[in-house]
């Protein structure tokens, strides 16, 4: 599943590829990608000109001429990127954009579960307004972590990979940091001390920085998004295997409907 590392590998990639691109058509294959949005909806592409592409938290934003702007959410399976020819596209395509000079802009995903609309700056705007600060920037610092922690009751884990307090972190990557970081993730997060709020900081930017560079490589040809992340991972997916530190066996629980990896011996309040 894309987390913050893999949609910002996308980002770059399109940006590179599509900048300045003009859009001759758009065709939507499953519509059920775009609801509650029309086809039709999309015409009002046609012509225009690609100028930017962004990511914030896992949301993607492609800005485009005439004041008209589309946002992606990738969620399980998808992925954008461009082919030299827009007959060559596979055959999940579920939403494709032929360039003017005959190179496609494929939506690609095998579950169809996310989503792509058009949308106004305002609803861009109202989006990012909901959603907390993203974890590699440099005005994410210990103590807004420790602000943002100290004001939930919650255990920690959901509360790292809850989008309107951090933007980014999915399971994968919470998982991943709370080990590094020692921290019990079913610990409440307002009782998490302050030393370990600084080790988690480090472990977030850090984790996620690697992921990032990992992700690059993993991204740079077009094509079906990675079944497995080449990112090696320390805990994640890895119940009753030995904890790379202490070898005890690691655990996992669900919490908030989503698995936790841990180690019992490493991971203490
Ligand atoms: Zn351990």
């Amino acid at each position: 599943m894309p987390e913050l590392p893999e949609v910002d590998a996308v980002v770059r990639r399109l940006r590179e590829a599509a900048s300045s691109s003009t859009i001759h058509s758009v065709t939507i294959e499953r519509p059920g990608n775009i609801a509650p949005q029309n086809p039709s909806t999309f015409r009002a592409l046609h012509g225009a000109k690609l100028l930017n592409v962004r990511r914030r938290a896992k949301y993607i934003f492609i800005e485009f001429s005439n004041q008209l702007h589309v946002q992606v959410h990738l969620r399980m399976t998808g992925n954008l990127y461009v082919l030299p020819d827009y007959r060559f596209r596979p055959h999940n395509t579920r939403i494709w954009f032929r360039l003017k000079d005959n190179r496609v802009l494929i939506y690609e995903d095998s579950r169809a579960l996310g989503r792509m609309h058009l949308v106004t700056r305002e609803d861009i705007a109202a989006t990012e307004a909901a959603l907390g600060p993203e974890p590699l920037d440099a005005a994410f610092t210990p103590a807004l972590l420790q602000t943002i922690l100290h004001s939930v009751k919650s255990p920690i884990k959901p509360v790292i990979m809850d989008q309107r307090r951090i933007a980014g972190i999915g399971n994968i990557y919470a998982s991943e940091a709370l080990w590094h970081s020692r921290i019990d993730p079913r610990l409440s997060a307002r009782d998490i001390p302050k030393r370990k709020i600084t080790a988690l900081h480090t472990a977030i930017q850090k984790v996620l920085g690697n992921a990032v560079v990992s992700a690059y490589a993993e991204y740079a040809q077009p094509g079906t998004t990675p079944e497995s992340e080449s990112f090696g991972v320390a805990v994640y997916g890895r119940k009753d295997e030995p904890c790379l530190k202490c070898k005890k066996s690691i655990l996992r629980i669900v919490q908030g409907g989503r698995s936790t990896f841990f180690c019992p011996n490493c991971q203490r309040p």
